[in-house]
């Protein structure tokens, strides 16, 4: 059933601009903005008829014209390895997944950003299941706004909360510019969930000039997918590529550093055996980012592929990403693998598919699968 569409404003997206501009319209002062952030991201509070430093009268005013609206959350499940996901179901009917990544040390949520991707990359899910839309800012930071309150209510499972951010979820995040920055606005707000910039990352596929208005706009942490260290193999893995190639994207991740308390960006590097994963292919990535003095600026994530139904790629051996990973090092590259979680759930990266509806009969196959899953 898709819930009846409401004409009533959603507080729960509302950074503290907007949410000082609601009650300023409501002829409030501004700084309720504050106590009404507090209550619904510091505390997950959904009703506003128990912010009991609201007067009775003001709650009556915001209870007319407003209201918290997360989206409901259709399953979820837990891998072997404690990763966490959530399939959410929006008011449209579409699904997005949301994954929550446990580690000794730290939490890490991986957020979605639209329903589907227009990308197409071709070794990801989520491309191959075609775009729906793009998720509201209320519909982004909802993620993270379920995510705390589950996890507070789940001790047995992941006794330690949410402390990083990833928009690497589905979807490319600077297509959806300003409901996703307005969504981060609030993660790092220290009246709602005080994460820090670095810990908030967004990871773009290489949309340059929003790589520019980004760095404008916010203070959070870049990755970028790169993938291939020359144009000719990243425009078939990447077609974004052939609209933004190397040398331009280079440029804009040079760029990002232009302050000084920017430490990093992170290059995220698919192995995919045979296709990418070759000692040359490594040699070719150094020459680049020595080209592009960038060398110094840059850490590479190795990421080992995650397959999923129909796909022609295949991961690399271990032994393979073990020797790229030296030649990068040698090559004085700041360079790490990405461990695999969640894959028992298809909860790893590029396994996420949501749900588009009416879209492809493949994303119904997948989303059964989880389904079934969960029911073992
Ligand atoms: N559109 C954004 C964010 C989503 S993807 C971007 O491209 O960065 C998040 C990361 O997972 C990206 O680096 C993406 O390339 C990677 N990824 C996609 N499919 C994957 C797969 N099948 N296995 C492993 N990583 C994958």
């Amino acid at each position: 059933m898709i819930a009846p569409k409401s004409d009533k404003i959603n507080l729960l997206g509302l950074n503290r601009q907007a949410m000082q501009d609601f009650f300023v319209a409501l002829g409030e002062k501004s700084y309720r903005a504050e106590q009404a952030l507090k209550w619904i991201h510091f505390h997950g509070m959904r009703e506003i008829e128990m912010m009991t430093n609201f007067s009775k009268s003001l709650r009556e005013k915001i209870v007319a014209v407003a209201e918290i609206n997360p989206p409901e959350i259709a399953f979820e499940s837990t891998a072997p390895d404690g990763t966490h996901k959530w399939v959410i179901k929006l008011k449209d009917g579409n699904c997005i997944e949301t994954v929550f990544i446990p580690e000794k040390t730290r939490g890490t949520l991986c957020v979605s950003s639209q329903v589907g991707c227009v990308l197409n990359c071709d070794f990801c899910s989520t491309g191959k299941q075609g775009f729906s839309r793009n998720l509201e800012s209320a519909e982004i930071i909802a993620q993270l706004w379920i995510a705390t309150r589950s996890l507070s209510h789940n001790k047995a499972i992941h006794d330690r909360a949410v402390t990083n951010v990833v928009m690497m979820g589905m979807g490319e995040p600077l297509l959806n510019f300003d409901n996703v920055v307005r969504a981060m606005d609030l993660m790092l707000d220290d009246f709602c969930y005080g994460l820090s910039k670095r810990r908030v990352t967004l990871s773009t596929a290489g949309l340059v000039p929003a790589m520019y208005q980004l760095r404008e706009r916010s203070d959070v942490s870049l990755a970028v997918s790169l993938h291939a260290p020359n144009d000719e193999l990243r425009n078939i893995l990447v077609p974004l590529n052939k609209k933004y190639p190397l040398k331009e994207l280079m440029r804009a991740c040079k760029d990002y550093f232009k302050d000084a308390n920017r430490r990093y960006v992170t290059i995220e590097y698919i192995m995919l055996a045979g296709i990418n994963d070759q000692p040359d292919h490594a040699r070719q990535l150094i020459k680049l980012f020595k080209d592009e003095d960038v060398l110094s600026k840059i850490k590479v994530n190795l990421i080992p592929f995650n397959p999923f139904p129909n796909t022609i790629y295949q991961r690399s051996d271990q032994a393979t990403i073990d020797r790229f990973q030296e030649i990068l090092m040698a090559g004085n590259i700041n360079c790490i693998i990405r461990k695999t979680r969640g894959e028992k759930i298809d909860a790893a990266c590029g396994q996420l598919v949501g749900q588009v509806r009416d879209r492809t009969r493949r994303a119904e196959r997948l989303q059964k699968k989880v389904l079934l899953q969960d029911k073992l």
